[in-house]
């Protein structure tokens, strides 16, 4: 949860730390200016100089020290005018800048209400949510049959599901469950709307309705308004389409938790980079902080964030080199880049952009604009990510997605000397399920078979749409004998599951064959390995996992269903 107060401490904390560092920052100044040379133009020290009043503009600002901020600012625009006269720091400029340092010395003592002060605001934004979506299911359903398979098929899908047969035995569970689904049967035998009228008392006592999903063997208007009233997310007619029926679970109870964006600041101000870091840490994010801009290649790789905040003036490398040297990198052509910095002049901004950048955000910068500055850019660019590497029909990697995530695990497993193994899937005569029930019933097919992997498999392990009706996984950390076992079960589930279409109910099988990376050491061998062992397993009669051997003449290992 988003804790303004929590903000305002930490900020206060940097805010001080800032303040006790001012005078030494400032005496930088001093020791910059006796070190430069007052006979000749010095290009070298003045960029120095340059960089530490610049420095002061933003942190100034940002740290609540205004008029400090308007100092630098106006010694800045100072020191670019003799700078672009090339003119030499003789008595009278020197006279100029120590006037100005000491006005920064005196600036120094007057903290106004830092920005930090203006925390509160934060709560505007929308911080991304972090909570894990419940996945238990209460079944409220009078018809002990319906009710029994319900639960049957549900549990293939990993759902956790208690069934109730009265309404008061329901009615006591609720309330010691908080996070639930709650599957109801409009009619019961005592009446007709039975279900939807306690469904509208135990809402009444809640602040956060229950999800409820409503079961009716009738389809009428006023029953339909009835449960919408009652906070219904669905409206299911009996014989429930499981199909339906799952894909409005997985909408409410989102398999994975929402891991949280991730963000690298780069910027040489150790002061600036942990204030914007604690206001982004505070949304929710997770920062990884460079001030070292030689740094960040290395960091890139191992950090892999969403976006990249550059600051614009660094020592030795400034913002938008550092932009071009990132977009070089084939990995991150596409990471949103945004420049932060004092930098006020439009063109200037204008001109960072053209450079690979992709906002300006222009310091000091209030906490509820960074947060949704850097929110609505990744959701953006994950969005447009997704298209490019996501099947429409399920949500799973397409072809060349999954075969890039191939190359790439099975790469870093040879390296690291980890298990991996790589599983082709394809469903068993579906030419026949296309034929007897049509396209669309075969589309629910391929969907129902492609939320059990992701919902069997771990979170690390990588599931694509390959073609058709075939689909491919990559179980990173898993031998050949492992991965087996796993998408063993998988293939019984799935085998037992039942697909409704038009009144008929009909099983699906599939067939699998799997590789092992410590047989098959690079990506096009395993893939080929897991293509032949597919092919085996077809033969063999279907309904089967099957590993490759190798050599392969010597036959393959192989599970059977009971087909
Ligand atoms: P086998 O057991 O040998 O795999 O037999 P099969 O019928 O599954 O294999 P085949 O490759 O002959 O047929 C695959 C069929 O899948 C042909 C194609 O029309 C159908 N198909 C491919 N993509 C889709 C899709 O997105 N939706 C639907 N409904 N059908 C598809
Ligand atoms: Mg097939
Ligand atoms: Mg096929």
């Amino acid at each position: 949860m988003y804790d303004s107060v929590v903000l305002q401490a930490k900020l206060k904390v940097l805010s001080d730390a800032y303040a006790a560092q001012l005078p030494e920052k400032i005496n930088q100044l001093n020791q910059t200016l006796n070190q430069m040379s007052s006979t000749k133009w010095d290009e070298p020290g003045f960029e120095t100089l340059l960089l530490f009043v610049h420095s002061l503009i933003g942190s100034g600002k940002t740290f609540g020290f205004g008029s400090l901020s308007d100092v630098a600012r106006n010694l800045e625009a100072y020191l670019r005018q003799l700078a672009q006269t090339k003119t030499i720091v003789g008595k009278d400029q020197r006279g100029h800048i120590l006037a100005s340092i000491k006005e920064l010395h005196a600036a120094a003592l007057h903290r106004d209400a830092p920005i930090a002060a203006q925390a509160e605001l934060i709560a505007v934004a929308q911080p991304p949510q972090t909570t894990v979506a419940p996945r238990r299911i209460f079944i409220v359903e009078d018809e002990r049959e319906v009710a029994e398979e319900l639960k049957i098929q549900l549990g293939y899908f990993g759902y956790d599901v208690s069934d109730f047969n009265t309404l008061e035995e329901f009615r006591l569970a609720v309330q010691q469950t908080p996070d639930v689904v709650v599957l109801m049967d409009v009619t019961f035998p005592e009446d007709r709307l039975g279900g939807v009228k306690l469904m509208n008392e135990i809402q009444r006592e809640r602040k956060i309705p229950l999800p409820v999903v409503f079961l009716s063997a009738h389809d009428d208007f006023e029953m339909r308004l009835e449960a919408a009233r009652a906070g219904s997310i669905a409206y299911l007619s009996k014989p429930v389409n499981i199909g339906a029926l799952i894909d409005k679970l997985d909408n409410l109870t989102s398999t994975k938790p929402l891991v949280p964006y991730r963000v690298m600041i780069v910027d040489d101000s150790v002061a600036l980079t942990a204030y914007h870091a604690a206001v982004l840490e505070e949304a929710g994010m997770a920062v990884k902080a460079i001030n070292n801009p030689f740094k960040v290649i290395g960091a890139l790789l191992e950090f892999a964030p969403d976006l990249i905040l550059i600051d614009l003036y660094m020592p030795e490398c400034n913002g938008t080199d550092l932009a071009k040297v990132i977009r070089q990198l084939d990995a991150f052509v596409s990471i949103p880049i945004v420049f932060l910095s004092a930098e006020n002049n439009l063109d200037k901004q204008l001109f960072a952009m053209g450079l690979g950048g992709d906002d300006f955000l222009t310091k000091p910068i209030q906490p509820p604009h960074l947060i949704s500055s850097v929110t609505s850019r990744i959701r953006r660019s994950l969005m447009l990510r997704s298209f490019m590497v996501r099947d429409s029909l399920t949500g799973l990697l397409n072809h060349t997605a999954i075969k890039d995530q191939l190359d790439g695990e099975v790469a870093w497993a040879i390296r690291q000397k980890k298990p991996l193994s790589f599983a082709m899937v394809d469903i068993d005569h579906f030419k026949k399920v296309n034929d007897s029930y049509g396209h669309p019933v075969g589309d629910r097919v391929i969907k129902s078979l492609s939320r059990l992997l992701k919902q069997r498999l771990r979170s690390s392990d990588l599931v694509g749409r390959y073609g058709g009706e075939e689909f491919a996984v990559v179980l990173v950390d898993a031998d050949g004998p492992t991965a087996m076992k796993v998408l063993d079960t998988i293939r019984d589930d799935f085998s037992q599951l039942r697909h409704l279409a038009e009144g008929a109910e009909f099983p699906v099988t599939f067939s699998c064959g799997i590789a092992d990376v410590s047989q098959f050491p690079d990506a096009t061998k395993l893939s080929d390995a897991a293509d032949k062992a597919l092919y085996k397993a077809k033969h063999a009669g279907r309904n089967r996992v099957m590993l490759a051997d190798n050599p392969p003449a010597s036959g393959s290992q192989e599970i059977k269903g009971q087909n």
